[in-house]
């Protein structure tokens, strides 16, 4: 009967509801001990200027292998993360490791910007800015070697807009680059691009993937990327995995790319010999 069947959804439902409550309860707790012992780990995929067809900077991304629940994946991480407020944590580490590394490879002599993943609402702490600007004194990185990634996922907060907004200028003055990663999947594009001091575009991997097989996707690409350089942009373009999908964005005058073609994300010693093949 129609009352039982329906209520028979509503337990299901709520299971469902409490195994992924009981996950992310499960992630959170394991985080935070994964955070104390430093077991989270780093990986960089480099990223190609067009016209010299040099590596000119890396973007860094967390990976976690819990020894309990294995390896947790960024697409699960990042929200539970930023639930929980961890997301500062894992955004300090990330900041730490990468300046880190910047500093280290540039006293071999290997000049590198990195790129690093932040949620816009890690710029809600008040204390965001001066974290890095210490980080930066405290690794001896310079500033103009980091890149930091914000993406549009979030409609600007009125009420922390300010904080956010004032924050990345002052990082801004100080010679740190913005990226706005995933473009063209989001909303908020453009208030983005009017509020917050953003220098490079990165076109989102899906319109990469499709641009070989449609036109559409094709004049859609190509008016991004003029669109970006008449705003006086960096446009880059993620994911990209074959080189006809290099050759289009070459012909669109794309500045860079970044993808499998080039390589997986790798360990840090592994970029050296990169830089040389
Ligand atoms: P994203 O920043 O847009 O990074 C691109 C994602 O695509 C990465 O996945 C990367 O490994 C993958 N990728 C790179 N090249 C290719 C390619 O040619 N083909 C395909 N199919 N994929 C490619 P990953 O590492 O799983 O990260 C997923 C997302 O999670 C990232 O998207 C970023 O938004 C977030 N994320 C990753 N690491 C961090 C981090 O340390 N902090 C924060 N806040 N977010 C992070
Ligand atoms: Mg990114
Ligand atoms: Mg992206
Ligand atoms: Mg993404």
């Amino acid at each position: 009967d129609v009352r039982k069947a329906g209520g028979d959804n509503i337990l299901s439902l709520s299971e469902s509801a409490h195994k992924k409550l009981s996950r992310k309860s499960i992630i959170e707790k394991r985080l935070l001990l994964a955070l104390d012992q430093h077991n989270l780990k780093v990986l960089y995929q480099p990223q190609v200027d067009l016209k010299t067809g040099k590596i000119y900077a890396v973007e860094a991304f967390v990976r976690w292998e819990d020894e309990e629940i294995g390896v947790v994946s960024p697409d699960e991480l990042i929200p539970v993360a930023e639930e929980s407020g961890l997301i500062n944590n894992i955004g300090s580490f990330m900041i730490e490791e990468a300046c880190k590394q910047a500093a280290q490879w540039q006293q071999q002599g290997i000049e590198l910007k990195v790129g690093i993943n932040l949620s816009v609402r890690e710029f809600r702490d008040k204390n965001m800015a001066k974290f890095i600007l210490d980080t930066l004194m405290k690794t001896g990185c310079p500033a103009n070697l980091v890149q930091l990634e914000i993406t549009e996922k979030f409609a600007l907060e009125a009420e922390a807009e300010t904080t956010i907004i004032q924050q990345m200028r002052k990082l801004e003055e100080e010679g740190i680059t913005f990226v706005l990663d995933d473009f063209g999947t989001g909303y908020a594009s453009f208030r983005y691009m009017q509020l917050l001091p953003i220098q490079i575009l990165k076109i989102d991997q899906t319109y990469i993937q499709s641009l070989t097989k449609s036109d559409k996707t094709q004049r859609l690409i190509n008016g991004i990327v003029h669109f970006g350089k008449s705003m006086n942009l960096t446009v880059l373009a993620e994911g990209v995995e074959t080189e006809e999908q290099k050759q289009l964005l070459e012909q669109y005058d794309c500045d860079a790319i970044q993808g499998y073609l080039i390589s997986k994300p790798v360990t840090a010693d592994k970029i050296p010999q990169l830089l040389s093949s």
